[in-house]
């Protein structure tokens, strides 16, 4: 056995902590919309990092900020100001259409500062008594891994064990207007909401939610929380999710694709009257906002708002869409998404779709199952045309 992959597995798994279940791929190497791994097979990536590389492995503006910021400055906490820090911020904000940006580093955090923003807001705005702040939330979130975060998730591998649980969540089902309605008080601060629902298997709204949710809030003096950490910055063929419903939540929670595939970057952005709730000592974090994220995050929204991003992802994934609902009933018993962003459910009867997951990566696409028969199909926006025809003619061949 001349092969490295099986023996790097290994070593892998023998040092780890087992918390993921990875397909057995050793990747070494990247560009664009593929990757190579340790034996020089090479795959096309139908996951991109879980929408964290939306431009692609190692898109030369971003690796071309990279480099330029390492050889210059690469961290000085925000004891200090530095000189990549106002314009990530002005141009992050101008692009969420918000008067200001509070960077971190990983999604959680910035759902976590989102959290506390909202609360403190509740508290100071709108008048809530001290301590009783509720959150709504929706049925089959996935908002990150934090212990007060799984404390609302609704999926036991991810909450249970892990109590005692952070109170002040509402659980409502996901879409359904009149529940969201109920759950909302005098008490409430934030609806809390992925606008299309990511780990959940790409999970789109009913047409009218999103407008309905956003009227509610405003009604109901309720901060309207989006977390387009998954769905956000190109994903679904706009910038933002909302955008497709003319929505404008008053909070934006962002990651991923932010960090432009090379350094986690998250933030938050709101307008003054809810993020200047903020004061000195309140909040923080060492790495968030440091410099060599700024400047390639600043990179990561200047393609964004050049739109050429946003338009690839509406036409292929149109295209995309187009071809996987060509196997429905042939293999395959549903597709949901938008832009190049599919949760497609497998027929169950065919296979698991870790099992359709493994034989896709024999292949040469990988993609990454979620719950059961789903999997998720988030190619990088890069993609050209061919390699998206290639990835679901190797899918049918799976499934046949
Ligand atoms: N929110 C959403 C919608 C996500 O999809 C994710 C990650 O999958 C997170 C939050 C958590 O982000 P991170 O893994 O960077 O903490």
């Amino acid at each position: 056995d001349t092969l490295r992959t099986p023996a790097a597995i290994r070593e892998a798994e023998r040092w780890t902590a087992h918390n993921y279940h990875p397909l057995p791929v050793v990747i070494s190497e990247a560009e664009g919309a593929w990757v190579t791994d340790v034996d020089g097979r090479r795959y096309l990536d139908c996951l991109a990092g879980y929408s964290a590389l939306n431009f692609g492995h190692r898109h030369p503006t971003l690796i071309a900020a990279a480099h330029a910021q390492l050889d210059r400055l690469t961290l000085t906490s925000r004891a200090f100001v530095h000189d990549q820090f106002a314009d990530f911020c002005r141009e992050l904000a101008q692009l969420c259409g918000k008067d200001l940006v509070l960077p971190m580093n990983t999604g959680a955090e910035a759902v976590e500062t989102a959290i506390k923003v909202s609360r403190k807001w509740g508290y100071r705005v709108k008048g809530v008594p001290a301590g009783q702040a509720t959150i709504v939330v929706a049925d089959g979130n996935f908002h990150g891994r934090t212990t007060t975060i799984v404390s609302f998730s609704t999926d036991p591998d991810a909450r249970d064990d892990f109590g005692p649980y952070t109170p002040g969540f509402r659980i409502v089902p996901y879409g359904d207007l009149a529940a969201l309605a109920e759950a909302v008080d005098e008490t409430t601060v934030a609806v809390l909401l992925e606008p299309i629902q990511g780990e959940q298997g790409v999970v789109v709204p009913p047409p009218g939610y999103l407008p309905g949710v956003r009227r509610l809030c405003t009604e109901r003096n309720v901060l309207f929380v989006a977390d387009e950490i998954q769905s956000g910055l190109g994903r679904t063929g706009e910038t933002f999710a909302c955008d497709h419903e003319g929505v404008k939540p008053d909070m934006y929670v962002l990651g991923k694709a932010l960090g432009g595939g090379i350094i986690p970057v998250s933030a938050v952005a709101a307008d003054a009257d809810v993020l200047g709730v903020l004061r000195p000592g309140e909040h923080g974090s060492t790495f968030g906002g440091n410099p060599l994220a700024c400047a390639v995050a600043t990179e990561v929204v200047r393609l964004l708002a050049t739109g050429e991003f946003q338009r690839r992802s509406a036409e292929l994934g149109a295209r995309l869409h187009g071809a996987l609902r060509g196997l429905i009933g042939d293999g395959l018993v549903a597709v949901r998404g938008r832009g190049l962003w599919a949760g497609i459910d497998i027929d169950p009867a065919l296979m698991t779709g870790r099992q359709a997951c493994e034989r896709l990566a024999e292949r040469g696409v990988l993609a990454k199952d979620t719950h059961g028969s789903t999997i998720r199909l988030a190619p990088p926006l890069v993609v050209q045309a061919d390699e998206l025809d290639h990835a679901v003619v190797q899918l049918s061949a799976v499934l046949h």
